[in-house]
């Protein structure tokens, strides 16, 4: 395939979500390491503390990724064969891996066109009798409408944990997003908002989250830090046949000083969206991303979608131009009734969620990063222009 020549400006390849990393978190990193203690320990739950109070949340329980914080809470909630999960076919896999993990059936519903989060109308068409938990997604950073998710919850008495691994940090009619008592689980990975280069965090009601912290680790009464500190005990007692999921005080060095940044960071996302916004909006093969007048947008996600019928290319070519201007992209996501297990498992075909399919061919996600500068962003800006004027219809 030829791409077009374009005027190269970009000598270097912009990576789609590059993380910033500072001096700060070297040095609290060092100072991590060069004490006595590494693992799971006074950083870790000094992180644990100064999330909840910047979300205003119950309490939080650092862990080494949001896969490990749903799926303990999937666990602690003793969801298992038998039950029934409703989930969105738009997110990424460990959503619903972990519902398979736990031995329940993932269902899974369409998305709303606007948001492309899982839409509250589907869910209550999809509760049944075995429903436990109605786990939503807040897609690219844009939170759901958790009122009604939450009400169709209430109806048949399920549980609503949410993958917040897009929405730190993010507000739903005022309230930060993890600030409620129903189990919420944040990511730190390497793209994510702020990150410990691996880590998540669960937040909730702190006698759930007492509960999840035993399972998170072996199941033990009693965590290591308690054990091998000053008056701790050799003793401990397994309550559960639990899991590995602790976070290391190395990557909550790298966490607090994260968190300390992140109104920065979203400050500098938002100037990057604002900037899309204002060179996007006139260009007619372009839909822009929207936000809800009762939301704060947690801008993970810059999803650009091309207007069917209006440029001679495809979503794959499109991104295949950017790459040739050296603009790295991505796709979020590939839809989980579209991957071979769920596809195999549950007989799904592309279009049995149509909303979704029809937005997934079309959509790419722009870089957007703290750490895109102004050049960056106009060069992002560029390029997409140039493809768009080339292959207009
Ligand atoms: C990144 C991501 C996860 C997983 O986060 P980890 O911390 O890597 O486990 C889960 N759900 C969504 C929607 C994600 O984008």
């Amino acid at each position: 395939m030829s791409l077009t020549r374009a005027p190269l400006r970009r000598t270097e390849f912009l990576p789609f979500a590059p993380p910033v990393i500072g001096e700060e978190e070297i040095q609290e990193v060092v100072d991590t390491l060069r004490s006595d203690w590494i693992t799971t320990g006074p950083k870790t739950q000094r992180f644990e503390t100064e999330f909840a109070a910047y979300l205003e949340a119950p309490g939080a329980l650092a862990l080494n990724s949001c896969t490990a914080g749903l799926h303990t809470a999937l666990a602690t909630l003793g969801v298992g064969p038998g039950d029934e999960v409703i989930t969105t076919p738009l997110t990424f896999t460990a959503s619903v891996n972990v519902i398979e993990h736990v031995g329940a059936r993932p269902v899974l519903v369409d998305v709303e066109p606007d948001t492309l989060n899982i839409d509250p109308a589907a869910v209550l068409t999809a509760v049944t009798p075995r429903t436990r938990v109605i786990l939503p997604v807040h897609y690219g950073g844009h939170p759901v409408d958790l009122d009604a998710i939450h009400d169709v919850a209430r109806g048949v008495s399920a549980t609503v944990i949410e993958d917040a691994a897009h929405a730190l940090p993010a507000r739903y009619k005022g309230r930060w997003i993890g600030s409620g008592q129903n189990p919420v689980s944040f990511s730190f990975y390497a793209t994510k908002n702020m990150t410990t280069a691996e880590g998540g965090m669960l937040t909730g009601a702190p006698d759930f989250l007492e509960r999840a912290r035993v399972l998170s680790l072996h199941g033990m009464s009693r965590d290591a830090w308690k054990r091998y500190g000053k008056g701790g005990t050799w003793r401990y007692d397994v309550l559960a046949p639990g899991f590995k999921y602790n976070m290391t005080d190395i990557q909550a060095a790298l966490g607090l000083c994260q968190l300390r940044k992140l109104a920065a960071f979203q400050e500098r996302r938002r100037e990057v969206v604002r900037a899309y916004a204002d060179a996007f909006a006139a260009d007619e093969a372009l839909e822009l991303p929207v936000e809800r007048a009762d939301v704060e947008h947690a801008w993970h996600l810059y999803v650009l979608r091309l207007v069917p019928g209006a440029l001679r290319i495809t979503r794959d070519r499109f991104i295949d131009e950017l790459t040739a201007r050296n603009i790295g992209t991505s796709v979020h996501f590939i839809p989980i009734h579209m991957h071979p297990y769920y596809r195999n498992k549950y007989g799904y075909t592309p279009d049995r969620f149509p909303v979704t399919l029809a937005n997934f061919d079309r959509m790419l996600s722009l870089p957007l990063s703290a750490k895109l500068s102004d050049q960056d962003v106009a060069d992002v800006i560029e390029a997409v222009l140039d493809v768009t004027r080339i292959y207009r219809r």
